[in-house]
C-alpha cells in the first residue's frame, strides 16, 4: 500500500515537473540544438522540416517492413522478401546519421531528457504520416546486442 502511494505520489511530481519544463520552453527562448539560432522549443522549425521524415514524404522510398532505403518501384527489400521478418512494419522519424545521431546518442546516454518530448512527438507524426497506418499495437526499443547486453 505505502509503495503504491509512493509510486503515485513519484508520478504525480514527475508530470508536474514535465509540465513545468514544457512552460518554462514555451515562454524563454533558448538555442536549437542542431543550428543554434533562437527558439522556444529543443529544435527550430527549419531544423525539423529539414531532418525529420515525416516532413519529407517523398525524399526517398522505404521498404515497407524494415525502412530501409528500396529503389522507389519497390516497396519491399529484397531482404524482406526472402526471409520476412517477424514484425509487420517500421517507423522512421529520423535517419540515424549526422547531426541526429548526436541528438540521440545525447539522449539515449548523456542524460539529456528533454530531448525525449519532441522524439516522442516527432516518432508519433511519422506514424501519422504513413499511409494506410493505425497505431501499433506496441512500440518496443531497439533490443540490444548480445555483446552490448553482456
Ligand atoms: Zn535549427
Ligand atoms: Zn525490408
Amino acid at each position: 500500500m505505502h509503495l503504491k502511494l509512493a509510486h503515485i505520489l513519484s508520478k504525480n511530481i514527475l508530470f508536474r515537473a514535465q509540465q513545468a519544463l514544457r512552460e518554462a520552453t514555451r515562454c524563454f527562448p533558448n538555442s536549437c540544438q542542431l543550428c543554434g539560432i533562437e527558439t522556444h522549443d529543443i529544435l527550430c522549425a527549419e531544423c525539423v522540416n529539414q531532418f525529420f521524415t515525416a516532413n519529407q514524404p517523398n525524399s526517398f522510398s522505404r521498404c515497407q517492413i524494415c525502412a530501409l532505403p528500396v529503389l522507389r518501384q519497390s516497396t519491399t527489400c529484397g531482404t524482406c522478401i526472402n526471409k520476412p521478418p517477424a514484425f509487420d512494419a517500421t517507423f522512421v522519424a529520423c535517419d540515424y546519421s549526422a547531426p541526429l545521431d548526436q541528438l540521440i546518442l545525447s539522449l539515449k546516454f548523456g542524460h539529456r531528457l528533454a530531448l525525449a518530448p519532441m522524439m516522442a512527438r516527432l516518432m508519433a507524426q511519422s506514424i501519422q504520416a504513413a499511409p494506410n497506418t493505425s497505431w501499433p499495437d506496441v512500440i518496443i526499443p531497439v533490443p540490444l546486442s548480445k555483446e552490448r547486453l553482456a
